[in-house]
């Protein structure tokens, strides 16, 4: 028999400064064989660990993937508002989002170790960290007092009685947003498959790595046939 099974399983990312955590999840390797199976009235047949992995490699090879949108996963994501959007664009996952028009914001904001340089090859992508320390330095504190400038400039628009839904729009978008995420099998591993990639910002890569690593556990063997046969080439 198979449970909802509540979990609270969490990593941390972005060097500590935002987190994924696995609130809970809804079936596992079994669930998606079962599925398969019921096309042939076989579902409620014993299992064999050997023929589950074959039929499972199967499946995801010829893209009879169905079977996998039968496991569920809910996350609560802290990220910044940036990896929020991109993280977003999913539409097959259900949101749930703290709202800025609610509530003044925790004044959160994702500060990067390490200032990355723009890729020359690829327009949309940086290129490894600015090599020059004292240039770092001077990126670091001249967002440090940005910072604090848009925060001091929210608390003054909140003070003249501006609206929170207006004020916030003085707040960058390296604020940290929390988020409730639930997502199948399937468009979780195409997710992982598009945002752990090479071709993807380094932060949300973050995520997607985290992700795999707690899903891994629940759903071993089509975590490994999925890494075998369509993992991200990230050439
Ligand atoms: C490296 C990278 C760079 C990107 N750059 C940009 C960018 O510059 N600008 C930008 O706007 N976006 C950008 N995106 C977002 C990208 O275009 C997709 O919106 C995002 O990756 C979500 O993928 P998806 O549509 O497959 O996922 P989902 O929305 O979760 O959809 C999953 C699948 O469901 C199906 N589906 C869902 N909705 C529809 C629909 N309405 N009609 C038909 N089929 C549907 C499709 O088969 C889709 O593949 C980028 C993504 C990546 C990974």
């Amino acid at each position: 028999m198979e449970l909802v099974t509540p979990i609270q399983l969490g990593l941390l990312v972005l060097q500590g400064q935002g987190f994924v955590t696995l609130i809970s999840s809804d079936g596992d390797d079994r669930r998606i064989v079962n599925a398969a199976r019921v096309s042939f009235d076989a579902d409620l047949k014993e299992h064999d660990p050997d023929r589950d992995k074959k039929l499972i490699n199967y499946l995801i090879r010829n893209d009879h993937t169905s079977p996998l949108e039968h496991v569920t996963f809910t996350f609560l994501i802290e990220c910044p508002i940036f990896i929020a959007r991109q993280w977003m664009r999913h539409r097959t996952w259900s949101y749930n989002e703290v709202s800025g028009r609610y509530t003044e914001p925790r004044m959160n904001f994702y500060e990067p170790r390490e200032w990355r340089q723009q890729s020359v090859s690829n327009k949309q992508a940086s290129a490894g960290a600015i090599q020059d320390e004292s240039k770092q330095d001077k990126l670091r504190v001249d967002y440090a007092n940005f910072l604090r400038y848009a925060q001091d400039l929210y608390a003054e628009f909140i003070d003249a009685g501006v609206s929170r839904e207006m004020a916030r729009i003085l707040l960058p978008n390296s604020l940290m947003t929390r988020f409730y995420a639930t997502v199948d099998l399937h468009n979780l591993l195409r997710f992982i498959q598009l945002r752990d990639h090479a071709h993807a910002q380094q932060e949300i890569r973050e995520y997607a790595i985290a992700m795999r690593e707690l899903i891994q556990p629940i759903v071993p063997v089509a975590v490994e046939a999925w890494n075998t046969h369509k993992g991200a080439k990230n050439e």
